[in-house]
């Protein structure tokens, strides 16, 4: 990495655009940000472009749409002065340098014109701060004033200015600091981390949304927990996630323990992480045992317990999501319904499996019994290699059983095989409750394997349910 010629990172024409549009302007743009410093870490270029112009960035911005083909709509954002273009698969923003100074008894600070510099000076750490030149004069250079590009080098995370006021001025800066370390695998510098822990109660001024997709880029990390530690190691987590932290800790009554679910939670999360990209399976991951906490007990004969752990832990997504302003979408069931089924293929594999169990596992998780099951591997946290082995290969079973049954029986996207018409034709009756008692026996007859999933053997079993209901055939 060499402080000049980084006209590679502007090898899109896009560049050179930007470049002949600043110098008839006669103003001086940057590339600054993600942008700069993804490339830097041979992240490949980023598709969002963030420009700082020395001058107007709306003027830049609507001199540059002029000259793009198609004239792409300019998004004018006034009170920020601020503005967009979207050009190809691009994302070009604009913005005048700026000053900014925080009061303390202001959450807004005062923003007037400024240089390069100060601009640069308002950017949250260090490696966010490098700007590359797009004028004639220093195409490509890079302009580094806090040796960020040396904070690259030894993956360090480190505020450009005292770390103490660049927290309290935006609290935000705290997550986008442990996400960034846990996206890119990076250490924050001590200060920075104490900085943190200091001013954590300050999150409470950031809304929900803003911190939630910080916690989203988290879990989509290659390594989720390394952001879930550092939250913990600085007091953020539990006034983010106080579900989370209420599994902390070992209790031992009479000799017996049970294993500490917090940090088994954090292994689970890593572990499905190797397996899968889906964020909401990773959520899923990460609130599997929330139920835990409320449902322990300790009970003289058994010991530990967690009765029903699955059914109040997905209940409580619910109200963790409405808490944190997600949408309460199908995404949000899907989680509600992982967790809710998270202990059923373990059930499965302590026993010798029977194609009724897989069968009803099948209907219940439908189409997600795939993600169920990458949920339930990841579940195996057990350090006895012995136990470790035999709980894998059973669940490899279980696999090779859902697999089988699902050839035979097509269970996964079960449609009633006789409808509730054909009953009510077949009986001459009217909407009634025989006709659900009915549908259910034929339903429970398939899942046990008394009858094939097939429409002949559901008719016939129809007329001997109705026969016993007491109904008689209409001709
Ligand atoms: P990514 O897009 O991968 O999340 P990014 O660094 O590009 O990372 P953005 O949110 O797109 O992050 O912000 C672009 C740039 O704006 C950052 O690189 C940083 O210089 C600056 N920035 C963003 N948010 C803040 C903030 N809260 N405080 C100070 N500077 C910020
Ligand atoms: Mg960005």
């Amino acid at each position: 990495m060499t402080k000049n010629g980084h006209s590679q990172a502007l090898s899109n024409p896009i560049f050179n655009l930007l470049s002949a549009t600043a110098e008839e302007l006669k103003v001086d743009a940057y590339v600054i940000g993600g942008f700069v410093r993804d490339y830097l870490l041979e992240r490949g270029c980023p598709k969002d472009i963030d420009v700082v112009v020395v001058g107007s960035g709306i003027a830049l911005a609507e001199t540059l749409s002029k000259k793009l083909p198609g004239n792409p709509e300019v998004t004018v954002f006034k009170n920020y002065g601020t503005a967009m273009i979207k050009h190809e698969d691009l994302v070009l923003e604009f913005v005048g340098a700026r000053k900014e100074s925080y009061r303390s008894n202001s959450r807004n600070p005062q923003v007037e014109n400024g240089s390069l510099e100060d601009d640069q000076n308002r950017r949250d750490f260090t490696i966010n701060a490098l700007a590359l030149g797009l004028n004639a004069k220093n195409f490509g250079c890079l302009l580094d004033p806090f040796n960020g590009l040396e904070d690259l080098k030894n993956k360090r995370i480190v505020t450009p200015l005292a770390a103490e006021e660049t927290f309290s001025d935006d609290p935000l800066r705290m997550l986008r600091a442990i996400r960034f370390a846990s996206q890119l695998d990076f250490k924050i510098d001590p200060s920075s981390l104490d900085a943190i822990s200091e001013n954590k109660d300050r999150i409470s001024i950031i809304s929900k949304e803003r911190i939630v997709e910080e916690i989203h880029k988290m879990i989509g990390s290659q390594r989720p927990t390394l952001g879930f530690e550092l939250m913990h190691k600085t007091g953020l987590l539990p006034l983010i996630l106080p579900e989370l932290t209420a599994l902390e800790g070992i209790e031992e009554v009479e000799g017996q323990k049970h294993k500490d679910n917090f940090w088994h939670t954090l292994e689970v999360l890593d572990n499905i992480s190797k397996n899968t990209d889906n964020i909401w399976l990773r959520w899923a991951a990460l609130l599997h045992d929330i139920g835990k906490a409320p449902t322990k007990r300790f009970d003289k004969k058994i010991g530990w317990t967690f009765h029903g752990h699955e059914f109040v832990g997905s209940k409580m997504v619910y109200k963790l999501f409405k808490r944190l302003h997600m949408p309460l979408n199908e995404k949000m069931k899907f989680v509600q319904k992982m967790v809710g089924m998270s202990s059923r293929p373990i059930v499965l594999a302590e026993d010798f499996v029977t194609d009724a169990a897989v069968r009803r596992l099948v209907f219940d998780a439908g189409k997600h019994v795939e993600d169920l099951m990458t949920l339930c591997e990841a579940d195996i946290t057990t350090k006895n290699p012995y136990k470790k082995k035999k709980y894998k290969n059973n669940f490899l079973l279980v696999r090779q059983k859902i697999e089988e049954v699902e050839a035979r029986d097509h269970i996964r996207n079960f449609q009633p095989p006789v409808s509730g018409e054909e009953i009510m034709k077949t009986f001459g009756i009217k909407p009634s409750k025989e006709i659900g008692l009915i549908k259910e026996a034929i339903k429970e007859a398939i899942l046990e394997g008394d009858i094939p999933n097939e429409y002949q053997a559901a008719y016939s079993y129809m007329i001997e349910k109705g026969q016993a209901l007491g109904l008689t055939l209409q001709n």
